[in-house]
């Protein structure tokens, strides 16, 4: 089954983000299936909005980020891990590279953020990726070894964990048309399954879903879900877009739920 994931960012207000939603739901009903899972991950204020468009369509509801305190408190302006459940999300997005960019995050912080979604029953979706710096200077594969193994320490895959791989240069945001190719992705997907095994025995790695992220748009989207190991997709800027993510779902449906 192949786990596609919108995130939304900031980019829709409250209604839009209901209508969206609404509209999304729609376009399952005439077909949804087994072979594909959703998450939808709007801003936290439209949390409570598209959880009641989403309910009964089988799709899931995922944050965009998690407090590090496990307890509720003094913590201005962020979200604890209860609050994110009350709301009704299963999963949320930690170490985006716009909150690693933004608001300063960390590998170590990205390790506490999981295991506070990890108390709460939230399905982490952990993002790792390198900069277009390093890239250049061939760092790659290092720095994302690098970090799984900060973020995932003394952590064994006895629980689910999703991981995204997200070349930092290729969001659509910044990437000024920048892609990694489908077969690139591959290559870090199979380095990322490797160095899981770290973490956990083949049964753990296997069912650990490593996602893409990156510029996936309706054009490009199976050619990356048909990779090896490439389990599904973190998608930004095209989930956002009404027509855009349209299409997306379309082929989605008409490629694996015929
Ligand atoms: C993202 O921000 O997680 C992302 C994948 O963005 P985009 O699809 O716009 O590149």
């Amino acid at each position: 089954m192949y786990k596609i994931v919108a995130n939304w960012k900031m980019y829709l207000d409250v209604q839009n983000s209901r209508n969206l939603a609404g509209h999304f739901v729609k376009w399952l009903e005439k077909n949804g299936c087994s072979e594909l899972e959703f998450t939808i991950c709007p801003s936290n204020v439209a949390l409570w909005d598209v959880a009641r468009q989403l309910e009964g369509s089988g799709a899931l509801l995922g944050a965009q980020d998690i407090a590090r305190s496990l307890q509720l408190g003094a913590f201005t302006a962020q979200t604890a891990g209860t609050q994110l459940k009350e709301a009704g999300c299963s999963e949320v997005i930690i170490g985006h590279s716009e909150v690693r960019q933004f608001l300063g995050d960390t590998d170590e912080i990205v390790a506490q953020k999981m295991q506070t979604a990890l108390a709460h029953n939230l399905i982490p979706i952990v993002c790792i990726g390198e900069t277009k710096e390093e890239k250049a200077s061939g760092q790659t594969d290092a720095i994302v070894t690098q970090q799984l193994h900060t973020i995932f320490q003394d952590q064994t895959l006895n629980t689910e964990i999703i991981i995204a791989y997200e070349p930092r240069w290729a969001i659509s945001s910044v990437s000024g048309g920048a892609v990694c190719s489908p077969e690139d992705a591959a290559h870090m997907h199979q380095l990322i399954e490797h160095t899981l095994h770290e973490f956990g025995n083949e049964e753990q790695v296997k069912k650990t879903k490593i996602l893409y992220g990156g510029s996936v748009t309706s054009e490009n989207i199976v050619s990356y879900l048909n990779e090896p190991r490439i389990d599904g997709t973190l998608i930004g800027g095209a989930s956002a877009k009404q027509e855009k993510f349209q299409e997306i779902v379309r082929i989605l449906l008409d490629t694996y739920c015929l």
